[in-house]
């Protein structure tokens, strides 16, 4: 282990007691491992930490918290929309917004790798009732056709079409983004059809970035959008659903019997506040060291379809002499922690807590293989 490595673990160590170790049963040489599994594993930084440290907060149940009122004043604002309400996680503000929209029995249309139909444990089901209308997109992404394509008919035997949820950027896509033109247009058909749209924007801010959009834009067209706090922002809990004030104060009740009502959690809040206005230009950093990691990648016999990197994400096929799992098991040993998300995938995902310098071990180790 080098001074420098020795240093910075210190330096981990100091502002993350309790270790990673005490939490996951990694180890506590987990502290020195590169780690790409997800943008959600980083940690507050210093200033965060401050900021959070010197949060004022009160009972947000009686809506006396002053950190989460105006981080969701703040949102709202930021995306020109009238109402926001914080919640502990994204998953919960997709419920919500879901339950918000649909009445039990109605379909859902969004596409067949969403995070709000692969990975919120059948939410939609469980928690509104309403059956899903899955579409075959491209990375993700759906059309207005195909959307269109997908609304039922007004006829008794058919669940009601009354929502679209989008997801932006991808996360199955590979970080994909859509073109505004698209959303406009999927738009378009759901006011023909007196449908509700909703974005997942768990990483909205990267496609942002990427694509050089604002929040305005999107608060225009959709009627409710879910952003992460806790992905490439940086804080270590929390998402914000923005939408109306009819459906926001709707979405406060069902946040309720959720079990997502907090008090104090303006500590966290804090965290959010700190992030939108210190950690959204510097996703470009991640793009940029996501663009080095796909190249170093290219060409490589073991590596197989790489899908388009837009943002700070990295998924590619591996091939010949590697499955996905013995390929992620042989770079744990080298100290870089990646995710196999299918038995010939590998997902790289690059954040606030990857450093230049962790970027070029990634590529030198690669460059080993
Ligand atoms: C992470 C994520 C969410 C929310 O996840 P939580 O872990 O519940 O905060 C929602 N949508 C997408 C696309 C995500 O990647």
């Amino acid at each position: 282990m080098s001074k420098k490595t020795q240093v910075f673990a210190a330096n981990l160590y100091k502002l993350s007691p309790p270790p990673h170790s005490l939490q996951s049963g990694i180890g506590v040489s987990s502290q020195l491992m590169i780690d790409f599994r997800s943008d959600t594993v980083t940690r507050p930084t210093p200033g965060m930490l401050e900021a959070m440290m010197k949060a004022p907060v009160g009972d947000d149940v009686f809506g006396e918290d002053p950190t989460i009122n105006q981080l969701e004043s703040m949102s709202a604002e930021l995306f020109g929309m009238e109402a926001a309400i914080f919640c502990p996680s994204g998953t919960m503000t997709n419920q919500i917004a879901i339950k918000c929209h649909t009445q039990p029995g109605d379909e859902v249309i969004c596409e067949k790798l969403s995070h709000i139909y692969q990975y919120e444990g059948g939410g939609i089901a469980f928690n509104s009732g309403a059956s899903v209308r899955l579409i075959d997109g491209d990375r993700g992404r759906i059309t207005a056709a195909q959307v269109r394509e997908n609304i039922n008919p007004d006829d008794v035997h058919k669940p009601v079409s009354t929502l679209v949820s989008l997801e932006n950027t991808g996360n199955r896509g590979g970080g994909s983004c859509y073109n505004f033109s698209d959303i406009q247009e999927i738009k378009e058909v759901c006011l023909q059809n007196k449908m509700k749209l909703h974005l997942d924007g768990a990483r909205l801010f990267n496609a942002l970035v990427a694509k050089n959009e604002t929040c305005k834009q999107y608060g225009e067209v959709f009627d409710s959008i879910s952003i992460c706090l806790s992905k490439g922002l940086g804080t270590p809990v929390g998402s914000v659903l923005i939408g109306t004030r009819d459906t926001i104060k709707k979405a406060r009740r069902i946040r309720k019997i959720f079990g997502g009502g907090m008090r104090q959690a303006g500590y966290l809040a804090a965290a959010g506040i700190y992030a939108l206005e210190n950690h959204v230009a510097r996703l470009a950093d991640d793009h940029r060291h996501a663009q080095q990691i796909k190249t170093a990648l290219s060409g490589k016999d073991f590596v197989g379809e790489i899908l388009p990197v837009e943002t700070n994400i990295v998924i590619f096929e591996v091939k010949g002499r590697y499955t996905a799992a013995s390929l992620a098991a042989l770079l744990k040993e080298q100290g870089i922690y990646v995710m196999a998300i299918s038995p010939k995938q590998i997902r790289i995902v690059v954040h606030l807590d990857i450093r230049p310098e962790d970027v070029q071990r990634t590529i030198d180790t690669i460059n080993t293989l």
